[in-house]
């Protein structure tokens, strides 16, 4: 059989992933950056060993290549001028996600959000690995889905987080469940405006047709507006009123029944380890993508219970003499720190600081107030974060987090909690959110009883 060619636009870990698969099914590829030779001569090499053609620092050597398929990597905008080429040679354009979906079998839930879509999807995961079924996690939580796909069979259920990005250049892509969390405004300098932001989340479900199921936040109303007119099954949640069906929450229980027809199931809302009302939502868009896809509720129970949760968002790191320690390195804004500073327990020891994102720290204002008892600043946001919250409680600077995590721990008395949530990024002092995570909970696991 002859092979047939394919250009795969951009070398990030989708674009190596598809170009792969590709290499394995027959097709002759050539791989385009924008990046030069710094940032990918390792990933290329990798990839020119395997027999791909790889053109870096621009796509005007790879465009001249006739190809029969482009794949993008969620990285790069459908109206980048390289896309805009092919398309204008007539050759179809499809994004990694397509290229996964297209390629495996099995049922797919489908899980979007701007905040929370790794927890749920992660979850979700963790409940279709009770199931006994061959079960993946895959998709924008690191692990592309044409990396899985060729491993599926009928019988998998694959949980698959998606993002705005990937969900512009899907053509086919129909999950058994998709689930919409909630849609705040992220992520406009890719897509211009809020409506096109929400325009994309909504191709999440723009395929499914009537024995498909769409599971949504009722308490969002933008999440609710895009909901009008699909084709799919229906099924709200919500964490603030009690439904006709759906999922939501009564006497400090989970209550799920996906159609006013199925069978009513609960789960103490404590089977769960993750605090907050925002992984309740989680909790129950998991369940309900679960239920959709056709899981025993015997399973579902158990992978819920099994759940830690993931690194870095309100991950517990110990218990050490009363006080409990907790990691949200991934807080990297203001609207994360506030939903940590909901799900936790006062009096809390708030450890804050690295570079700021803009627009001030005000906001926290009522809940530091309510909760917080003492607040240790440090990076290039200290004085900003003291000037905005400082005269709530007392005030400390440090100069690293190891000074933080010490003189934390002489401030603190049974009952407390220290909470490491930045409200900025990482890059003044690590790498990344997770180095930063990393040394804090190294710090936090040496401390003596
Ligand atoms: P994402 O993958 O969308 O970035 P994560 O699951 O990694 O989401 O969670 C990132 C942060 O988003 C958490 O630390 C928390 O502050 C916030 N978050 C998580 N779930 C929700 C939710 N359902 N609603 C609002 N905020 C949430």
């Amino acid at each position: 059989m002859s092979r047939k060619p394919a250009h795969i636009i951009g070398l990030g870990r989708s674009g190596q992933a598809a170009a792969n698969w590709l290499l394995l099914h027959n097709w002759d590829v050539v791989v385009s950056d924008d990046a030069g030779e710094d940032k990918l001569a390792a990933a290329a090499q990798k990839l020119q060993i395997s027999g791909a053609v790889v053109c870096l620092g621009g796509h005007s050597e790879a465009l001249k290549v006739p190809v029969d398929l482009v794949v993008v990597s969620p990285g790069v905008p459908m109206n980048h001028p390289a896309i805009l080429t092919r398309l204008s040679q007539g050759v179809e354009v499809i994004g990694e996600l397509e290229l996964g979906w297209r390629n495996s079998r099995g049922a797919i839930a489908a899980i979007t959000a701007s905040n929370g879509k790794s927890t749920a999807t992660a979850l979700t995961g963790e409940i279709f690995a009770a199931s006994g079924r061959p079960a993946f996690t895959a998709g924008n939580i690191g692990i592309p889905l044409i990396s899985i796909a060729g491993q599926t069979s009928p019988d998998s259920l694959i949980a698959v987080e998606v993002s705005s990005y990937q969900l512009e250049s899907i053509k086919t892509f129909k999950p058994k469940a998709a689930a919409i969390l909630n849609i705040t405004p992220d992520h406009l300098q890719r897509h211009g405006t809020f409506e096109a932001y929400t325009g994309a989340k909504s191709r999440l479900c723009m395929n499914q047709d009537v024995d498909d199921f769409l599971i949504y936040n009722a308490d969002d109303k933008i999440v609710c507006d895009i909901t009008h007119g699909v084709r799919s099954q229906k099924i709200p949640f919500s964490t603030e009123r009690q439904l006709e069906f759906g999922g939501w929450i009564a006497g400090g229980a989970m209550h799920l029944s996906p159609t006013k027809e199925s069978q009513h199931y609960t789960l103490p809302r404590s089977a769960l380890a993750l605090p907050g009302v925002h992984n309740t939502q989680n909790a129950l868009a998991a369940i309900l993508s679960a239920l959709a896809c056709g899981v025993k509720w015997q399973a579902i129970e158990c992978g819920v219970r099994n759940f830690k949760g993931l690194p870095h968002r309100l991950e517990f790191v110990r218990r050490l003499n009363g006080v409990n320690w907790i990691n949200d390195s991934k807080a990297t804004n203001v609207d994360s720190g506030l939903t940590a500073l909901k799900a936790l327990n006062a009096p809390i020891i708030l450890i804050a600081g690295g570079r700021p994102k803009g627009g001030g720290f005000k906001d926290l204002r009522p809940l530091m107030k309510a909760k917080v008892k003492s607040l240790i600043v440090l990076g290039e946001a200290a004085a900003e974060i003291a000037a905005d919250l400082g005269d709530l409680c007392s005030t400390h600077f440090v100069h690293n987090l190891e000074e933080a995590v010490h003189f934390a721990r002489q401030t603190t008395a049974a009952g407390d909690t220290v909470l490491l949530s930045p409200l900025c990024a990482s890059f003044d002092m690590f790498d990344n959110f997770e180095q930063r995570g990393d040394v804090f909970k190294e710090l936090v696991g040496k401390l003596e009883s």
